[in-house]
This record gives structure tokens, sequence and C-alpha cells, in this order.
């Protein structure tokens, strides 16, 4: 089915589906590592790229096919490449876009392991990397070398939620001549859309909204030209960083009810900040939804909303935030996020712990810093179950 001009809803159910020959309402898992070919002009043909059928699974898959193929679509991209997790996503996506002697120029707070990878080890094949809050484009254009190649941004970033201007940055990049990668784990197509903005390249951890149930792990990449699709899906192939068909169906099946899931958390979001907000144990709240978020207005022009992601601090700093987090029982005390199910985390002890204390004080982690993913539970018992601990506190 053609689904170009359907909408989003519409897409997330039938883009990319193909129709097989029994019927199936449902994508079919192909759980097979190799394809046979026709003939042998067949399988000279695939590799040649003159046919379109498949060969290899770790190269292309029919059901990985379909999600690729889908949310490059809600992305308004050229094509999509299904990675094993995030990390699978944003090495393939570095190991493609640099090399030796080059330079990339990165948010400060992003995810972990996404700076981790460029510090630790490009570090050691010559990739050079620069940390800047990119909510400042001043910060961005001062950072920016002769060999610079790329402009990574995630946004809102995690977990300060701090906002960087996509379009402000793509021009940067056209400028620079730089390609700008955004991770859009955050937010999903459905709340943001990069490529639109004019970004050349957007990933996901599934992980997290797009799959939504807390059940497996992986990524996709898209791109919007297809060059830089290539040269990605040539290093995916090559890393060996390929999803598998099951993780491909799961992620198919938690992906229709993107929307209504996002909707519904978002819902719950805004009441949860506005308890919050008003709390006399809340030292800072940051949520795009409210207008003390320093950058309310430009989240409102490149955001359909604020999402269900939030972050705040306590009187009594990290020491009340961790009663908190062993205080609570209906939010699960665990890292991730996007899931249908209310997750609290402390990122400097947790998820960032790696980084080091200059690292994290210059990003804006701070110890006191507390990281709430809203689920999709009755707002009333998210807001009693918080309530009742942070009396404990
Ligand atoms: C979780 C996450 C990743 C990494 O994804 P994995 O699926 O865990 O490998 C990357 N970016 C962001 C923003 C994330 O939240």
């Amino acid at each position: 089915m053609n689904t170009k001009d359907k909408g989003f809803n519409t897409k997330l159910i039938h883009a990319g589906v193909f129709e097989d020959e029994f019927g199936s309402a449902t994508v079919p898992i192909y759980q097979s590592s190799t394809f046979r070919f026709k003939s042998a002009q067949d399988g000279a043909d695939c590799f040649s790229g003159k046919s379109k059928g498949f060969i290899y699974t770790r190269i292309a898959n029919p059901t990985i096919r379909v999600l690729e193929k889908n949310v490059a679509e809600l992305e308004n991209g050229y094509d999509g490449i299904a990675t094993s997790s995030g990390m699978g996503a944003i090495s393939s996506v570095y190991l493609a876009l640099l090399g030796a002697g080059q330079h990339i120029v990165s948010s400060d707070a992003v995810y972990g392991p996404a700076r981790g990878l460029l510090e630790q080890d490009f570090s050691r094949f010559n990739v050079e990397s620069t940390f800047v809050n990119t909510a400042s484009t001043d910060e961005i254009l001062a950072a920016i070398r002769p060999n610079t190649k790329v402009l990574y941004v995630e946004t809102p970033a995690n977990p300060t939620m701090n906002i960087t201007d996509i379009a402000a940055c793509a021009r940067i990049a056209r400028e620079n001549n730089l390609l700008l990668v955004v991770d859009n784990t955050f937010c999903s197509p459905y709340l943001q859309k990069p490529l639109d903005l004019g970004a050349d390249v957007v990933l996901h951890s599934v992980t997290k909204f797009i799959n939504g149930h807390a059940d497996i792990v992986g990524g996709v990449i898209i791109a919007k030209d297809p060059e830089i699709y290539k040269r990605i899906r040539h290093s995916m192939v090559y890393l060996g960083n390929n999803m598998d068909p099951t993780q491909a169906f799961m992620v198919i099946r938690g992906l229709k009810t993107l929307a209504i899931r996002i909707e519904r958390a978002q819902e719950n979001a805004i009441r949860v900040a506005h308890f919050l907000k008003d709390h006399p144990r809340v030292a800072w709240l940051k949520y795009p939804g409210l207008e003390s978020h320093p950058q309310f207005e430009l989240a409102k022009t490149q955001m359909r909303g604020p999402g269900s992601m939030m972050s705040f601090g306590l009187k009594g700093g990290y020491e009340a935030g961790r009663s908190l987090m062993d205080n609570v029982h209906l939010a699960l005390l665990a890292v991730s996020l996007g899931g249908v199910e209310t997750l609290i985390q402390h990122p400097a002890s947790m998820t960032h712990a790696g980084m080091n204390a200059e690292s994290k004080l210059a990003a804006g982690i701070t110890d006191d810093l507390v990281r709430f993913s809203i689920g999709i539970e009755d707002v009333e018992d998210i807001i009693e179950d918080l309530d009742q601990a942070l009396a404990k506190v």
C-alpha cells in the first residue's frame, strides 16, 4: 500500500508493509540467515545489485526491511537501516562519516556511551572530538575546525533536557560543509522530524519510544541522501550491527501504537510537571512544556509537544534524590526510557557515571539531577506514588 500521502497513524500501521501470499495481517518473521538464489546468474545479480533479491540477513532481511522502510517514511527520509541497538546505530554512523585526522563537534550532554565511544575509542584512530552545549550556536561555531566533518546533536539532551535549535544547526552545517546528525530518541518522529528541519541523518535507540514496551534493544538510522545512506549501510553490514528478524517483528508491533502512547504519556507528564513544579521539596524542574524551561519557545517551534521526559532536583540534593528513588513503588528505579511504564533514575551515578566529574559538571549533569520518564499508567497513581515518596524525603 502506498502511504506517502497518508497521515502519521496510517503510516505507523501500513508503511513499508508488503502483502504476502497468504494474506497475513501481520509482517511474517523471516527467521532465516540466508536466502536461496534461483540460479547461479540470480546469485551473481543479487551481489552486483542488478537484482533486489535477499542474500544474507546481516546485509538485509524482508522482516527487517519493513521496519526500515516504515521509520524512513515517518522521518521523511530516503531509507532506513535497522541495527542491533541504539549504540549499534551510533557506531555505524561514526564509522561511516568519520576518518583519521577528522573532527566531530557533539552536544556535551549526550547519551553517555555515545560520547565515551569518541573519547575512549575513536580517539585511538586519530578522530578528534569536541563537546559543547549545542543549545548555543556561538559555542558550536567556536568549536568548528578546518577538519570538522560532523555536527552531532541530541535534543532534548539526555539528561539535562537542553534543547538545540535543529534548523540553526542545519544552517551552520551547510555553511561549513558538515553533515548534521540528530539523535531523535527522546522525541521519536511523532514529536520531531529533524530531516524536515535540515538534518542529514537521524538515528534512534528504538529500545525507547519506538518499541515502547521495554522488551527489546534496537536501533535505526535514517538518511536523507542516497549516497550517505549507502555509506552508513556499508558500515552497519561490515561492523555486523544488524537487527535480528524477531527483534524487528517486536519493534514493528510496538511501533503501531507510537502516537497514542506518546499522546497519553505526554498528557500524564504535563500533569506530573505541574504537580512537581509547585512542590515544596522540589528545588528545580526542567520540562519543555513549562514556561520555566529556558527554551520553551524553541521547543514549541520544533517539537509537536513537550513529550514525557523531565529532569528535576530536590532540596537536599543527591541524598534527597536517593531517598526519593528508594521510596517510589509504582515508578521503577531503572535506566532506559520511553516505555509504557514510569521509570526513575539518577544519571550522575547510573547512565552518565562513565563521564569524568569535570565533563559532567560542564554538561550540567549535576549530582542532584533525577531523570523521570513518565509512562501511560493512570496519572493519579503516578502522582500519589511521588507524593508519598516526597513526604519521606
Ligand atoms: C538509550 C539511548 C541510546 C543507546 O541506545 P541502546 O539501544 O541502549 O544501545 C542512544 N541515545 C539515546 C538518547 C538513548 O536514550
